[in-house]
Parts: structure tokens; C-alpha cells; sequence
């Protein structure tokens, strides 16, 4: 099991799978759920895809990004980018 990227715990529990398949897990020592390395990640289409979506449902950003598992830094850039289009 992975350590917990906040409190470096080894009590990890698989808990579920996000929407684009990834494996979750809980951590038991502190309650974070978390994906195995979700930054710096290729954002594939299909996530690309849900995003706008989420976008256009005006969810709001710090929702999409614990959804789809990508950093607000990144999804904001991506915001950006799509605005200037
Ligand atoms: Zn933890």
C-alpha cells in the first residue's frame, strides 16, 4: 500500500476507484483520501472531456479537481487556456 501523502502513514486501505478508473485509497490514520501520484499526471481526453462538462455545470473548481483527481493549480491553467481560445 502507498503512504499517505499527508501524514506519511502506512495504514492505507484500497477504498473504491475514481471516475477515470484509478485506484483510491483511504488513509486510516488521519482520513485522507487520496490517488497514487494524481499531480503531473496527462490529463486524457476522456477526463478532459468530464472537466468541461463539470465546467459547464458550474460546479466549482475545487470540486472538479477532488472529482476528477487533478490539482486546482492545474485545472485552473487549463481554465485559462480555455479562455483564451
Ligand atoms: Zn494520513
Amino acid at each position: 500500500m502507498p503512504h499517505c501523502p499527508d501524514c506519511d502513514s502506512e495504514r492505507t486501505v484500497k477504498n473504491g476507484h475514481i471516475q477515470t478508473g484509478k485506484q483510491r485509497y483511504l488513509c486510516r490514520n488521519c482520513g485522507r483520501q487520496f490517488v497514487k501520484n494524481p499531480t503531473n499526471k496527462v490529463i486524457d481526453t476522456p477526463t478532459r472531456e468530464l472537466i468541461d462538462w463539470l465546467l459547464l455545470e458550474r460546479i466549482p473548481m475545487a470540486g472538479i479537481a477532488g472529482a476528477v483527481q487533478v490539482s486546482e493549480q492545474w485545472l485552473q491553467d487549463y481554465v485559462t487556456r480555455l479562455c483564451q481560445r
